[in-house]
């Protein structure tokens, strides 16, 4: 039997690594399969740092392989972050040990799963002659809009005036009646010429190019999406919830695994331990998000009218200052990183304020917690219309930040009066799991995709 060597190469941010490094997990489990997995030297040490990852990493055949970054390191931010030069920065960091790494014979690579939006890996490995698949780790409804912004744009319905978001449906086939212009990703709210909108364009109509494109969601989920993308990527493995997938397939690894980028306060388990079932609301808006002051007392206020007690993930790089009334406790706690899984799996959490990062609402449908969404950038805005209109398992406050609308929002969710809510992110969570078990849809994509890797190398 072969022994496929696989190189993963994630775009160097917490959401990417995360669900890359999950899908590495379980390639890794398939007999056989070595993964050698990149990651700029700074991010390295980061995930070194607190090493339940590389502990957890250390018993499998994984090599977390440290690319030279000459001191170099930039986050994503939003705002004034400009996406092309980060990817034009780490394209010049990185290329050099990328090649050497494909042209080394001792250990060659058999096959490349590239981040989708890390085109010069895809690059690199054709003129290496090495297979490249191409990972996404964004939900298939921001990927198909997307795909199909230059139609969007041929059809007028881009670029259109900042101040009138609000106005007609979006004509997007698959989508119809279901997208506002507030709904489209946030790049298409700078005009046709940004550098964002330049990029994101033109690493997405790369994707045909992979020999196939690999997405951490499941089918139930979004399956009119799904078969309209395989009209164009007929070569679709979705292979997600990957954390949920990760569950199935190794139970033999304790489930100690953090790919976190940040250390973990594990303490707010033992709060949410004295806390009554679905009493809490888990406020986090992911790894990149900032909050500003004005923000951060809508929400505050907003959460104390409600009356409900909260959970907030406020983290020590996100700006700002945290008003006293949260520092001091009283209904609510604040911590600088949780351990969002286990606290989402927790019976105490009964809602989640989110910006809704694909990760993030992943692990929501899962733990079949309803969401109250406050998206900010990237694919966040598709993700939160689908959440509320389309699965209908939340509430979406699109570009607003108003103490008002939060505890409205808060309360719609966590008291739940028709029960709606809950009943349907529960169905959807059941679903969910269904579809990474032995016979469900995820299961057997993964199954699929190692047996076309495998064959590629034979
Ligand atoms: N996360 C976490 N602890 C926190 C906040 C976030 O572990 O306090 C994790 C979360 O579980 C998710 C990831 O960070 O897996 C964030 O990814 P997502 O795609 O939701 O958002 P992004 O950070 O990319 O905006």
């Amino acid at each position: 039997m072969s022994k496929p060597h696989i190189l993963i190469f994630p775009a160097p941010a917490q959401g990417h690594i995360t669900s890359m490094l999950k899908l590495a997990e379980l390639l890794c489990a398939a007999p056989g399969f070595r993964v050698t997995f990149l990651v700029p030297a700074y991010i390295h040490r980061r995930l070194s740092n607190h090493s339940n990852a590389t502990s957890r990493l250390r018993k499998l055949p994984f090599r977390l392989h440290p690319i030279p970054d000459n001191g170099h390191q930039e986050d994503i931010r939003p705002g004034s972050f400009d996406v092309k030069d980060w990817l034009d920065s780490l394209r010049m960091t990185a290329q050099p040990s990328l090649k050497e790494l494909l042209a080394d014979e001792g250990d060659p690579i058999d096959c490349v799963i590239s981040d989708g939006i890390l085109s010069f890996v895809l690059e690199a490995a054709e003129e290496a002659g090495v297979p490249v698949f191409y990972m996404r780790t964004l939900s298939a409804c921001a990927f198909w809009v997307y795909f199909c912004l230059p139609h969007l744009i041929q059809t007028q319905e881009l670029p259109f005036n900042s101040n009138e978001l609000d106005l007609p449906m979006v004509n997007l086939r698959g989508m119809e009646g279901v997208l506002r212009r507030s709904d489209l990703p946030s790049c298409c709210r700078h005009g046709l010429d940004s550098r964002s909108m330049q990029t994101i364009m033109h690493q997405t109509l790369q994707t045909p190019r992979a020999k196939g494109l690999i997405l951490n969601t499941f089918d139930h989920l979004e399956a009119p999406t799904l078969d309209l993308i395989r009209t164009r990527i007929p070569n679709l493995y979705t292979v997600g919830p990957l954390h949920a997938h990760l569950q199935t397939r190794l139970t033999a690894i304790p489930n100690s695994s953090s790919t976190s980028l940040w250390e973990e306060d594990k303490t707010c388990l033992k709060w949410l331990d004295e806390q009554p079932e679905n009493s809490v609301i888990y406020v986090s808006f992911g790894s990149i998000v900032r909050v500003t002051v004005e923000e951060r007392t809508e929400f505050w206020q907003g959460l104390v009218n409600s009356g409900k007690r909260f959970l907030w993930v406020v983290r020590p790089d996100s700006g700002g200052i945290i008003p006293p009334e949260i520092a001091d406790g009283g209904m609510g706690r604040v911590v600088g990183w949780a351990p969002q899984e286990a606290v989402l799996a927790h019976p105490a959490v009964g809602g989640f304020l989110t910006h809704c990062g694909w990760n993030s609402t992943l692990e929501s449908v899962v733990a079949g917690v309803p969401m109250v969404c406050w998206p900010h950038f990237g694919d966040q805005q598709v993700n939160s219309r689908f959440v509320d209109d389309v699965w209908g398992i939340g509430r979406d406050m699109k570009d607003c930040c108003d103490r008002v609308v939060v505890e409205k929002m808060v309360r719609d969710v966590m008291e739940d009066r028709g029960g709606e809510f809950r009943r349907r992110a529960g169905d959807m969570a059941k679903a969910a799991r269904e579809s990474v078990v032995e016979g469900g849809t995820s299961y057997s994509d993964l199954d699929r995709l190692i047996r076309d890797i495998r064959d590629l190398c034979n």
